[in-house]
């Protein structure tokens, strides 16, 4: 069995569209006490406003139309990140829509927790699974690997 340890400090990616950002960032302050205790990432416009919010340091990747939700899915694809906040705005299509759903299918793959809403986000922060070590168990794709082909 494949497993991965989210270890005790986890490494967050935070992601909000434009008109879900004022509700991520208020969302954000008001747990900036335990996001503190973590490592955070981001989108670079979400990222700055975090900074800027909760005067604490954000590694920022490209905006996301640009190609900093495929950067966060590669990062979560190498085991760099723990967990996905991610309000996405199921009012507006995006020009990267196609990104949007790539994001979400990698963080499905790789069996990270993800908060597409605010709810969910708290119930996700709320746990104690967020301060204690947890082992992930990876989904086997040997078989998919070792396939044969031709
Ligand atoms: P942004 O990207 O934080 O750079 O605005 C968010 C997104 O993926 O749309």
């Amino acid at each position: 069995m494949t497993t991965r340890i989210l270890s005790s400090r986890k490494s967050i990616a935070l992601v909000a569209h434009d008109k879900k950002k004022s509700e991520l960032i208020e969302w954000a302050f008001y747990n900036r006490s335990t996001l503190a205790k973590h490592k955070l990432f981001a989108t670079g416009t979400t990222g700055k406003m975090l900074e800027t919010a909760l005067d604490q340091p954000v590694i920022k990747f490209l905006s996301g139309p640009l190609g900093g939700d495929q950067q966060v899915g590669a990062s979560i694809a190498e085991g760099k990140l723990d967990v996905l906040i991610f309000f996405w705005d199921p009012m507006e299509s995006q020009p990267h829509d196609p990104d949007v759903k790539a994001l979400l299918r990698v963080s499905a793959t790789w069996n990270i927790p993800v908060a597409c809403n605010r709810a969910t986000a708290d119930f996700l922060l709320t746990s104690p699974l967020m301060h204690e070590d947890y082992e992930a168990i990876l989904t086997d794709y040997s078989a998919y690997l070792n396939r044969r082909l031709g």
